[in-house]
């Protein structure tokens, strides 16, 4: 541990100093606390389905299974490979992120056009779940980001309310302007997630009920990647969400005016 204790009280500089480096040693206690945490988390998600991939591996080789048996574990198998395969890539993203390695390369971006792709990318998946997914956008809205990373951030909230919602319901992309802002939010009816799981829902590896997320597959990242891609791309994001009603993320930019772009 950093165990700082700067014995100085005094209100001069000195004081100033030693109230700093206190809250210095404060902060690299936290980060190391978050960290381990961070990692215990991470060794317990890589460790399920090697533990499934290395059980079902061993029963394989018996000689007594017959064929439907050995496929059903092959594709267990498969599937837990998969399912380390995409932890892998989403802490690789995640990594990247944080040691500033990663490239955004902004652009100014007409908001209509752009949800339009990705509303007839995932319009098929959504009719799958005969879940209505419904676009609301002006035509005049313009905001700087790197349409890349953008697109992953509206994709993986979409994923979600996907995820999250009942059949028969309807999920909304909307975009709205107000003083200058643009909001984007994307609103579903789903099952909705409970008040005291709201302020950590961005947290790494965060997951509401386990066991319900567990059948989605998700691992409690998508929220925390997609909170760093939106902040780095100078944007703000926050929820609100009610119970077996449903859930809204908005997302909200600095609006590009035709001024704006001009001067460059
Ligand atoms: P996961 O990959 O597990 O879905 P996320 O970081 O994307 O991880 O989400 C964290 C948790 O937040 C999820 O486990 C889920 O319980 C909850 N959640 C996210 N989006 C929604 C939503 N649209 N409706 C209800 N719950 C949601």
């Amino acid at each position: 541990n950093f165990s700082v204790a700067v014995p100085v009280r005094s209100h001069d500089e000195l004081g100033e100093l030693a109230q700093s480096i206190q809250s210095l040693a404060n902060e690299l206690n936290y980060l190391k606390k978050e960290r381990n945490e961070f990692l215990a988390s991470i060794s317990h998600e890589l460790r399920t389905p090697l533990t499934y991939i290395k059980g079902y591996a061993d029963i394989t080789r018996r000689k007594d299974l017959d064929a439907s048996e050995r496929t059903r574990y092959l594709e267990i198998i498969h599937d837990e490979s998969e399912r380390l395969n995409r932890l892998l890539d989403e802490l690789f993203n995640m990594a990247r992120m944080d040691v500033n390695t990663f490239t955004i390369s902004k652009e100014i971006v007409q908001l209509f056009s752009f949800l339009q792709n990705i509303h007839e990318k995932v319009l098929p998946a959504f009719a799958n779940e005969r879940i209505q997914l419904n676009l609301e956008c002006k035509d005049d809205l313009f905001i700087d980001i790197d349409p890349s990373r953008f697109e992953q951030v509206i994709l993986n909230l979409l994923d979600n309310a996907l995820k999250y919602s009942n059949e028969y319901t309807v999920t909304t992309i909307k975009a709205t302007e107000c003083n200058g802002w643009i909001s984007i939010s994307i609103i579903d009816q789903g099952v909705g997630i409970p008040p005291e799981d709201v302020p950590h829902i961005f947290d790494r590896l965060y997951r509401v009920e386990k066991s319900r997320a567990r059948d989605t597959g998700g691992f409690g990242l998508g929220l925390s990647i997609v909170k760093q891609l939106v902040e780095i791309q100078g944007g703000t994001i926050s929820v609100k969400s009610n119970l077996e009603q449903g859930t809204c993320f908005t997302i909200t930019f600095k609006e590009k005016t035709n001024e704006d772009s001009s001067s460059g």
